[in-house]
């Protein structure tokens, strides 16, 4: 059994979290592979290492002086070391880092010491082998990751430990060779791909939140995580405006059909959520509630459009379709009639609205279109819904009881998702009736 752990900057912001990651990984002989960010923030208020990296770079740019800035970064990682009694001399590293900076070493090189740095501290904390991710992270010219290449040189290199590795996150090189960061929050990226390159049976993503939330907390006190969700949910939920793992973390690990498990590293005991592509049929049962996740977006219009006989005339829609790509408007759903249809644009994807509009009524005729604008949508997300009757059922209910109009309705084919349209004004408490609806223990 191998699992690549990654644990995010707040779990590494000071000695406390240092030692809670060690139990951790050491209470399970599996955490072989340690992936780490830069630390974080110790509370709220506080700077990240990488923020203080990104400034301490502008300093130097423009000749500021930076001993000030420096000396918070340096403090950062002698707090750590001393807190846990470890022998590293922070300030030998960051001379010889800043020598590198002189000598023409750019930006992404010094704000990747973050992570690189926190990784050799880990390291030697742990016992466990530093495997550096310049050396095995590759990137393309245009930043995608050259997965063969960089699967490759990270099999090899682990091959040449004793098989315990931290590695830091957030960085790679290209392939002119030099050091390039990741978009921000890529440790989850490069724990992934280090996850997919070993086989790792399981990737657990140490955080300090108790998982994905079935809803935004912002809009709903305190909503239940969620413990169980497929990758095509996860995707449905992160679509519709859920802040979960950037898509390029995700990929890699669902690639290699790697189950991913989202743990709090401050409740070690709690199970956090677990993604899988798919689970066995009784621990659907097992779940509470029939809901997976309710997520939503603001800033659509439903776009109402009469076309006589348009359910029978072949090639009617085309020429209205043809006039939206024109003007780059992206349809999300398209609801159809006898007579008319509606379509459902994100409103920041149409460049012109009003000559978009004068091109459809020229094609269809003067009356012909309505727009409505502010409109909201919210996905509830199941993988159960196909197995269950009544959930739409639930729905209408819960929001005619609520005084909420619902302005569309639409079932995926997959039944993995029901979208409601809903004034914006209705968008929260849309959220909130829903999730109150289906988490209430009746
Ligand atoms: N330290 C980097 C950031 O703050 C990368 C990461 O944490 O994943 O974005």
């Amino acid at each position: 059994m191998l699992k690549t752990v990654k644990f995010g900057g707040s779990s590494l912001a000071d000695p406390a979290h240092f030692k809670m990651v060690r139990d951790i990984i050491f209470s399970d002989e599996a955490r072989k592979i340690v992936v780490v960010s830069a630390p974080g923030k110790r509370f709220s208020g506080d700077n990240k290492v990488t923020d203080l990296l990104y400034l301490c770079y502008a300093h130097i740019k423009y000749s500021v002086d930076y001993a000030n800035i420096l000396h918070l970064i340096k403090e950062r990682y002698s707090d750590i070391i001393n807190g846990l009694g470890l022998d590293f001399d922070i300030d030998k590293k960051f001379d010889g880092i800043i020598d590198k900076i002189k000598n023409g070493a750019g930006e992404d090189f010094l704000v990747s010491r973050g992570e690189a740095v926190c990784a050799e501290i880990m390291a030697k904390y742990l016992g466990y082998d530093f495997v550096d991710s310049y050396e095995n992270v590759f990137f393309n010219y245009d930043g995608s990751v050259n997965l063969e290449k960089t699967y490759e040189a990270i099999k090899k290199s682990y091959d040449a430990t004793s098989g315990k590795i931290v590695v830091p996150g957030f960085y790679g090189t290209m392939p002119n060779g030099n050091l390039a960061l990741m978009s921000r929050g890529g440790s989850d990226i490069t724990g992934a791909l280090v996850a997919a390159a070993l086989g790792a049976d399981m990737y657990e993503n140490w955080t300090d939140v108790p998982g994905i939330l079935m809803a935004d907390p912002g809009i709903v006190d305190n909503p239940y995580p969620i413990p169980r969700i497929t990758y095509n949910e996860l995707r449905e939920l992160t679509y519709m405006g859920a802040k979960v793992l950037h898509e390029a973390s995700v990929f890699p690990v669902r690639q290699a059909k790697i189950p991913l498990n989202i743990r709090d590293t401050n409740n070690p005991e709690d199970p956090g959520t677990l993604i899988n592509e798919e689970f066995e049929e009784k621990e659907l049962n097992a779940d509470k509630f029939y809901i997976t996740g309710i997520a939503g977006k603001k800033g659509y219009c439903i776009i109402d459009i009469k076309q006589e006989n348009v359910a029978r005339k072949i090639g009617a829609l085309r020429g209205v379709l043809k006039i939206f790509e024109k003007h780059g408007a992206t349809i999300e759903h398209i609801l159809s009639g006898v007579d008319s249809y509606s379509l459902i644009v994100p409103m920041d994807t149409i460049k012109d609205i009003y000559s978009m509009i004068a091109e459809v009524k020229d094609f269809c005729g003067a009356g012909s279109v309505n727009v409505t604008e502010g409109i909201s949508l919210v996905a509830c997300v199941s993988r159960k819904m196909a197995s269950r009757p009544g959930i739409s059922g639930r729905i209408f209910g819960a929001l005619g009881e609520n005084d909420i109009n619902i302005r569309m309705i639409s079932q995926g084919a997959e039944e993995l998702n029901i979208i409601i349209g809903v004034d914006d004004k209705d968008y929260a408490k849309c959220i909130r009736v829903l999730y109150n609806s289906f988490t209430r223990k009746d």
